[in-house]
This record gives C-alpha cells, structure tokens and sequence, in this order.
C-alpha cells in the first residue's frame, strides 16, 4: 500500500503573491501571440476580479484558491490550444458558483458570449453533488451532454477543470478519492477520448487509476522505470536504419519512441490475463513528418514503405485512418512490424498538422476548419447535431441513453456505404437496423430488411466494415420490443424506446377511458391520489402502466369494489397490505440494523458499529481488500471491491448509495476466494499444490479444477481464507513451486 505524499504547505503571504504572479505571467506568455488589441487588459481584468472574488478562500492542501483557475486557464492554452476567451471564462469560471460574483456583472464587463460559457460551466459544476439520487445524476450527465452540443468550449474548460482536479486529488479524503475519481473514468475520459483528446485522456485514465488501485499504478509506474534503459537501446537500435534512411530521401521528420500509458498497459495485463513482463509492446514508435498538405498522403505512404523494406509488418495490424479519419477526426497511418529481436513494434505515421489533431482534439480542428479538412469535420459537427437532437427530445430517458451513449463512445467504428456511396460511420457489431435509424428514424421505423452487397438480408444482419446497404421498407411495419435486442446504436434504441412508448401511451388512454367510467360508478374522480393508490394495490411502477393493464384486460377491474370510499378518495383494503418494498433501505435503517452473529465484519462510517452486508459475487471481496459498501435496493448492503468492474458506474451513479466501510480485525470467519494457476503439466503437480494448501499452510480447500493441454496446464483453485493476506500468502507458496509459471487471483464474471 503505497501513501500519498502530501507536501504540506506552508509559505508566506510575500512569497504567496510571488508564486500567484509567476503563474499568471506564465499564462500570459503562453497566451503571447494570440493576443490582440486590448486583449491583454480583459484577462488582466478577469485575474484582477478573480483573485479578488475568491480572496478569502484557500484549496484542500493549503494554497490560495487563485490558484486553481489559474492553472485552469494554463491547460486550456498550453495543452488545449484555446485562446483569449476561453482563457478568461477559465479563469472566472469558479467565481459565480463560489462567489459573489453575478453572471450580471460578468456579461457587463465582458460580454454576452462570456457570460454564456460561465453559465454553463456554473450549470454542470453540481455534477459533483455526490447525495443527489440517481436521476438528478443523470440529469447533470445529460446537462454536461447538451452544454457540449451548445458551445464545445464549455466542456473543452470542464474537461480542464477536471484535469487539475485530478492532478491535485491528494489533499483530498479518500471518499472523495474513489468517487472523484471513478466519475472521471464514467463521464470525462469518454468524452475526452470522443472529442480526441489523447494526451488528456490517457492522464485521466491514468490519474482515476492512481486512486482507484494505487498498488496496480505504482506497480506499473515502477516496471516502466526498472525497463526504461533497456527499452531505450531496443528503441535506438530500431530507429537507427529508418533514420538513415529518411535521411537520405531528404524528409524533414521527427522520430521517437513513446512508453504507452499506464491504464492502456493494465488494460492489456487484465484483458489478456499476462503480466507485466509478458506485455511486449510498452511502446509505440512515432514518425512525424512536416508536409505540406497536399503531399500528405503520398509522404505518409512512402514512409510507411521505407519502414517496410526494414522490418517485416504484420498483415492483419495495418490502420488506414488517412484515407478514412475516425469518428473523431483522428488520423494517422498504424502498422506493426517484426522489430530486432523478433518483437512486435507498433509505428505510427502521422504528419505534424495530423498530430495535432491526435493530441488537441476538437480544438485543432477549428484552427484548420479553414483548410481542407471539410470531410472530417463534417463528421464532427454532424455528431454534435445528432446529440443534440437526441437530448433536447423530452422523451429520451437520460439514464437508459446514457449507458448506450458510454458504449457508443467505446467501440470501435466500422465503414458502411449508402447505395449511393455516401459513407456512415457506425459502431462495430451495428446491424442493418441500426443503419436504418442512423439515416432516418422513419426510415428505421418502417425497416423490414436489407440488401447488403445486392444479397437480401434481415434486419438483425450485423455489418462488416466496407459493406454497401439497401434500406427495404414497407408502410405496414412498425417496431416491436424484441428490436432492442439487436440494435446496437444509442440513437436507434432511444426512437425504438420513444415509439414503443407512444403506442402503450396510445393504447393507454383507452384503459384510461375505461377506468374513469368505472370510478364515476363509484363516485369517485381519476385523481392523483386515487391513480397512486391503484398503482400500489395493483403493482404498477406508473401510471401509463396502470392504464395499459386496464386496456389489455391483464388486471381485474372486479378487485375494485375491495376499496372503500372516504370522500373523494380511494383507500386500498386494510387486511391485505400490498405494498411492496421498492424504496429503498435509508442509511438509517441500514445504521440500526441489528448485527446479526457470525457476520459482524464490517464497520461502518466513522462509528464501529457493526451491521449486516452481503458480499457482492462480482468481485468476491475479503477482509484486507480496499471496499466499499452499496446500499442495493432489495439486498441491503453490499460489498464491493474498489478494483471491482461495475465500481465505477456504481460510485459514479449512485455516490448517495455509498457507504464507507472497512474490515475489522476479526479472523472468526472465512471466506471462499479463488486463485487461477498456470504451468507445466507434470504428474505430480496436483498432489504439489494440495500439499501446500492443505499441509503447510493448513488451509481449507473447497474444489481444484485442473485442465492440462500440450504439456501445459491450466487450474483454477477455490479455497477457505480469513484476509487478503492469506491469500497472498497462499499465491506466494504456489509460485514458488516448481513448474507452476503464473499465479493470480481469480476474477470472477461479471454480474
Ligand atoms: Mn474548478
């Protein structure tokens, strides 16, 4: 477990001016040549308020608040690339959240256009209003969303924001840790990545890992440092024979080698369960060349054949993202080639204005709107104008978007052409369906097959990359409920959801007729509190669901005379209580829940009170692993391991639902965890490792499950353990036997 090293803070008030007026110098300089006339006294008015607006107040470490927007502003330029505006509303953008500052004031001294990106900066700064309950998180997601379609320079300054945020995360407590952090990698690194912001959204992966799992980070962080000289000789050894040889073809370049980031690495370590070591490509070599824009291509090509004729590429690890940008404007020429030594290398081939785009993002792309780059940017803006479109339509429901939305943003994009030849961008897995809809949404709706390639296919037809499609239609089609089970497409699923929604509305008010006749027999008005009431007795989440099971006839309508009358409104019977727990556990009831024996592990919050949980089969957790508790809506408590795969969305969406929790020394109970074994196949090698187990280290074991292939074997072990440090005790025992070459904890699947 490795510490944060707070650097406590201690300077003087002389000393404190000096370090708020180096920064700012810093900013201006780094502003310098995009100043105009009378620039330099707007950000200089925008300082001078700022600083005088948060005077009082100081940042968790200590240091004066000015501080913060100050070094906001800088990302913004420096890393950015924004301008003068941008720079400002930066520099104010905590001001009429914290202050007294009035938007008033601000569109006064600067204009309309200011006072507008503040405003949506203030707008989605409650995102961090970590007790608002789910909806009203989404609500802000959806605000963040639509701020972004609206002016992108109010997320490219949120995103900014956040960065500084996550660079200074280590005065903060470690509730605030995990949950900061874990909104990041649900919202921010996402978009970061869909707007192209590589550079910033490695460091927020990175950063969110750092807190998230300090003991994977410094890890890694240490591996990449023990392997730096080596990886050094292999890089210069690599370049040395393409350097020469650019060289000598007369290409003004630049060519280096660049450690991947630290979350793309333990990606690849889970996702292909290898370690550290076994991870090969820790590096990417990068060529950038200077071309003019018309030579791009062709230079980019060329170099691609000089790297070739040195190493030999892998047929299937080449990327065209010249003559086809990704959906974010990214562009860039990948292969992988056998380097010395038999290593796969990765080598990207980009040139300097391609590059720009890589790290700069959406910002670059304005700077050369001017220039060529019509098609991608195109692409860009239509994107805008679909989330646009999807989000200002009141029937979307936010959450239910949002997950598809955060998918969307993840998977990877293939090619699909129009009859015409016009190319649309869509995720990979899209079906036919899901092309229909990205063309026009009654186009979807009336869908009822597909050409692809001139062959009749159905709807549910998943597309290959390169396929041209033929959208077959007929008036009498309508969508149905199982569609959602084969589009993949945010926008497709929210028209599916919106028109299946309209037809229970349609059908609905016929059952609304029909009970509003029946009430009027009883005398009684179909008012709000009379609908509730039926909802109750009758199990319905809503009242359109109510007016459905009338109309369908699935409810009995007879149960009504059970009621009684008093006044205008319906009491549900007395004897039979129908009300089922749906709300969920308070933090009260879960506070006072008496411990039940045998199961007192847990403390919760501040006090040592102990209370019932259950051990989420997700992560399978015990005692001595980082957790956290989360209150679930039927089962109590639960617990989670911080490192567990639904963590993020669990703290990111539900923070009021999570409960502080830690182990206490209680080694009264054990607990079923799993270890997964690799290794040479050898006769003896069972009876090995239940010798350790059950020998040695006396533990008891519940199952072993051995599956040997080729003089390899492969074992996944289930044992009894107290604490996380038996277990890795147990894994040590294990890896030092002989012929066993990987021991690791078992993962179990995904709920
Ligand atoms: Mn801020």
């Amino acid at each position: 477990m490795t510490t944060a090293t707070v650097t406590t803070y201690n300077k003087n008030e002389e000393e404190e001016k000096k370090l708020i007026l180096r920064q700012y110098r810093a900013l201006l300089r780094a502003l310098k040549q995009r100043l105009k006339k009378g620039d330099r006294r707007l950000v200089r008015r925008a300082f001078e308020i700022s600083v005088e607006a948060h005077r009082d107040m100081r940042r968790k470490s200590g240091e004066p608040y000015i501080l913060h927007p100050i070094a906001v502003a800088r990302i913004v330029v420096e890393e950015i690339g924004l301008g003068v505006t941008s720079a400002i509303c930066a520099l104010l953008h905590d001001t009429v959240e914290d202050t007294e500052v009035t938007l008033e004031e601000i569109e006064q001294e600067f204009g309309v256009i200011f006072a507008k990106i503040i405003d949506g900066l203030t707008k989605i700064s409650n995102v961090v209003d970590l007790k608002a309950d789910t909806t009203v998180q989404a609500e802000n997601f959806r605000k963040i969303l639509l701020t972004l379609a609206d002016d992108p320079r109010v997320i490219l300054i949120k995103l900014a924001d956040r960065l500084h945020n996550m660079r200074t995360l280590d005065s903060m407590s470690r509730e605030k840790q995990l949950k900061i952090s874990s909104e990041t990698t649900y919202i921010y690194s996402p978009l970061a990545h869909r707007l192209g912001l590589y550079e910033i959204k490695s460091e927020l992966e990175d950063l969110a890992l750092k807190y998230t799992q300090p003991e994977v980070y410094t890890e890694i962080a240490k591996g990449l440092k023990e392997t730096k000289r080596d990886r050094s000789r292999y890089i210069n050894e690599f370049i040395r024979p393409i350097r020469e040889e650019l060289q000598a073809s007369g290409f003004d370049f630049e060519i280096y080698g660049r450690p991947k980031a630290i979350h793309s690495i333990w990606n690849k370590m889970r996702t292909k369960h290898v370690s550290f070591e076994e991870v090969f490509d820790l590096f990417a070599i990068r060529i950038i060349l200077s071309s003019a824009i018309e030579k791009e291509k062709e230079d980019c090509w060329k170099v691609y054949s000089i790297v070739t004729n040195f190493y030999r590429p892998s047929p299937d690890r080449l990327r065209d993202w010249i003559s086809v940008p990704k959906g974010n404007g990214y562009e860039a020429l990948h292969t992988t080639v056998m380097g010395p030594g038999g290593r796969w290398v990765e080598v990207q081939i980009r040139t300097a204005r391609m590059n720009e785009i890589a790290e700069k993002g959406l910002a670059a792309h304005w700077k050369y709107k001017e220039g060529n780059a019509q098609a991608q940017e195109s692409k860009l803006d239509s994107w805008l104008q679909h989330l646009r479109d999807i989000l200002t339509n009141p029937d979307t429901d936010t959450l239910d978007f949002l997950q598809d939305f955060k998918l969307d943003l993840f998977t990877e994009e293939i090619y699909i052409y129009t009859p015409k030849g016009d190319m649309r961008v869509l995720p990979k897995g899209a079906t036919a369906l899901d092309f229909a809809f990205d063309i026009h949404s009654e186009l979807g709706a009336r869908c009822i097959g597909a050409k692809v390639n001139y062959r009749l296919v159905p709807i549910s037809h998943q597309l290959k990359s390169g396929d041209q499609v033929e959208i077959i239609t007929s008036s009498k089609q309508k969508p149905s409920e199982d569609w959602l089970g084969f589009v993949t497409t945010a926008k497709a699923k929210s028209r599916i959801k919106y028109y299946l929604k309209e037809e229970k509305r349609k059908i609905g008010d016929d059952g609304k007729a029909v009970l509003q006749r029946k009430l009027d027999h009883m005398n009684v008005p179909l008012s709000q509190h009379n609908v509730n009431e039926l909802c109750v007795y009758f199990k319905k989440p809503s009242p359109l669901d109510l007016f459905y099971a009338v109309a369908v006839g699935s409810l009995d309508l007879k149960e009504l005379k059970n009621f009684s009358v008093h006044g205008d409104k319906l009491h549900q019977p007395a004897k039979e209580i129908k009300l089922e727990s749906r709300s969920l556990i308070s933090e009260d009831e879960v506070k006072h829940h008496k411990p039940a024996k045998g199961a007192e592990l847990i403390i919760f919050g501040e006090s040592s009170d102990r209370i019932k949980y259950k051990l989420a089969q997700c992560c399978q957790p015990i005692p001595g692993d980082d957790v956290f508790g989360f209150i679930t809506s039927g089962e109590g408590l639960k617990i989670h391991r911080t490192d567990c795969p639904n963590a993020a969305q669990l703290l990111a969406n539900y923070g009021h639902r999570v409960v502080k929790t830690k182990w206490a020394k209680n080694k009264e109970i054990s607990f079923l965890s799993g270890v997964r074994l690799t290794g040479l196949d050898d006769v003896g090698v069972i009876q090995k490792i239940t010798n350790v187990i059950s020998g040695e280290l006396n533990m008891n074991m519940r199952s072993i499950s051995i599956d040997s292939r080729d003089g390899t074997f492969e074992g996944n072990i289930m044992v009894f353990v107290h604490d996380r440090e038996e277990l890795d005790a147990l894994c040590q025992a294990l890896g030092n036997l002989q012929g066993i070459t990987k021991v690791e904890r078992l993962e179990a699947q995904q709920e």
